[in-house]
């Protein structure tokens, strides 16, 4: 039942004699599961189709972005509409101006700064969070991801709240000398570290709820206690709501704890859905923090593209679409989805765990919950391999990694919901059939 992807082969031949390993971000290139990357044509709804012709549902969603699926009519239009009157300006606009009162009325930040990644914005925040403090150390968990800023590409060093080591060649020891790497959900650490080095510490930086090693919902109280933390002990709180930002709910991860329990983080990183399938991130957060932000306060942070016009009117049209009905919608589909997962895993003799916080869901190929990065690192990455393969021979495109979140949109209709059922009990008897790593 294999379709042809000549083309897509053909493609990444090419691909690979002129950019390193074929692809633009390395998860693209599928070695985590096997098999040779689809190159895509086109998107509409909640599929792709790719250069051979095949169609997918899109179970990726571009990693979070596209919250109202592809090629949204009124997305399109507005975009289509900014882009006749130029594409770039250099100058301020009011797309920024509205997409700034959007986020602000939507999250407890009092103001934000637009850039072009959440890379750079988490590397803005924490720049910001030094430059606020007068501190420098930064404090992070093993398993979230912050984008590739040097000093968050680090892990653990050999004990608790010892300063850690590069994750990658190419960070300089100095560069990550000033972090610590703690274990996720660990309080005792987070507190160790304070004790240790609280006077030194300028931030803690983590996921809302981590998405980047799967779906790990925060336990109750998790997050206010590290905000609690932080505030004692004079350090910044930044919540990276990235991936979790307008996704998790209508106010992302912070709908689901803050705005309930009653805090707030002191900064917040944005990006993904804000942009909406533009490279637009941002971050913000209270307003005697971010007024230390140039050309306002000292802390210089400046970007060519920043608050691109096109980026921010497609981010704007975006959020003023995603209202209660959107995330009811993915919240139904993702039930559907998610129950008929544990059914055909459960049925094919497959170890696994389904965690969701809000409307965000990933299922992880092992028998215990998955509290931290340790935890997901037990998974059988040889059964999800052949999990991976045997969906997308059936047209349904999943993260090509264990890894990660699987990402609905508003589009996932009845049609695209079922194929993703109609796959899953052959998947999960690949899965159960693969030799493990
Ligand atoms: C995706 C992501 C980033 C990095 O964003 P880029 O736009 O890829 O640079 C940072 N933090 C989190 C939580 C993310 O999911």
């Amino acid at each position: 039942m294999s379709a042809s992807t000549d083309r897509s082969e053909d493609l990444f031949r090419r691909a690979r004699a002129v950019t390193p390993g074929g692809v633009n971000s390395p998860v693209r290139a599928f070695n985590a599961v096997g098999g040779d990357p689809r190159f895509i044509r086109s998107a509409r709804g909640a599929w792709l189709t790719d250069v051979d012709g095949n169609e997918y549902v899109d179970l990726i969603c571009s990693w979070g972005p596209m919250l109202l699926g592809h090629a949204h009519p009124e997305v399109q239009a507005t975009v289509a509409e900014a882009v006749s009157r130029g594409t770039s300006y250099g100058a301020p606009t009011e797309p920024e101006v509205e997409l700034a009162e959007e986020i602000v009325a939507r999250t407890p930040v009092d103001s934000v700064r637009f850039v072009s990644s959440g890379t750079e914005a988490t590397m803005s925040a924490i720049r910001l969070a030094r430059g606020f403090t007068g501190r420098d150390l930064v404090v992070k968990f093993a398993g979230c991801y912050h984008g590739h800023v040097d000093a968050l590409l680090a892990s653990a060093g050999s004990g608790l709240a010892t300063l850690a080591v590069p994750g990658t060649p190419g960070v300089p020891e100095s560069a990550t000398a000033l972090t610590i790497v703690l274990p996720y959900h660990d309080r005792e650490a987070v507190t160790a570290a304070f004790v240790e080095h609280g006077d030194r510490i300028a931030c803690l930086v983590t996921e809302a709820a981590p998405g980047n090693m799967g779906v790990v919902a925060p336990e109750p109280g998790f997050n206010e206690f590290l905000a609690r933390t932080c505030a004692e002990h004079g350090a910044l709180f930044v919540s990276d709501e990235v991936m979790t930002g307008f996704r998790a709910s209508r106010q992302g991860q912070w709908g689901l704890d803050g705005a309930v329990e009653g805090w707030r983080p002191d900064l917040m990183t944005f990006g993904k859905v804000m942009g909406g399938g533009f490279p637009a991130a941002a971050f913000g957060g209270r307003a005697d923090v971010m007024a230390r932000l140039a050309p306002e306060g000292p802390v210089y942070q400046a970007g060519t593209l920043s608050g691109n016009p096109i980026a921010t009117t497609a981010g704007l049209t975006t959020l003023r679409l995603a209202d209660d009905g959107v995330y009811e919608h993915l919240t139904k589909a993702g039930e559907t989805i998610k129950a008929a997962a544990t059914d055909a895993l459960a049925a094919a003799g497959v170890p696994h765990v389904v965690q969701a916080t809000g409307t965000m869901f990933s299922v992880f190929f092992t028998d215990s919950p998955v509290r931290d990065f340790a935890d997901a690192s037990r998974q059988d990455t040889a059964a999800f391999a052949a999990f991976f393969r045997a969906m997308l021979d059936r047209g349904v495109y999943l993260p090509p990694s264990a890894y990660e979140a699987w990402f609905l949109s508003a589009a996932h209709d009845d049609r695209a919901v079922q194929t993703v059922l109609d796959a899953l009990p052959a998947a999960a008897r690949a899965a159960a059939e693969a030799v493990p790593a």
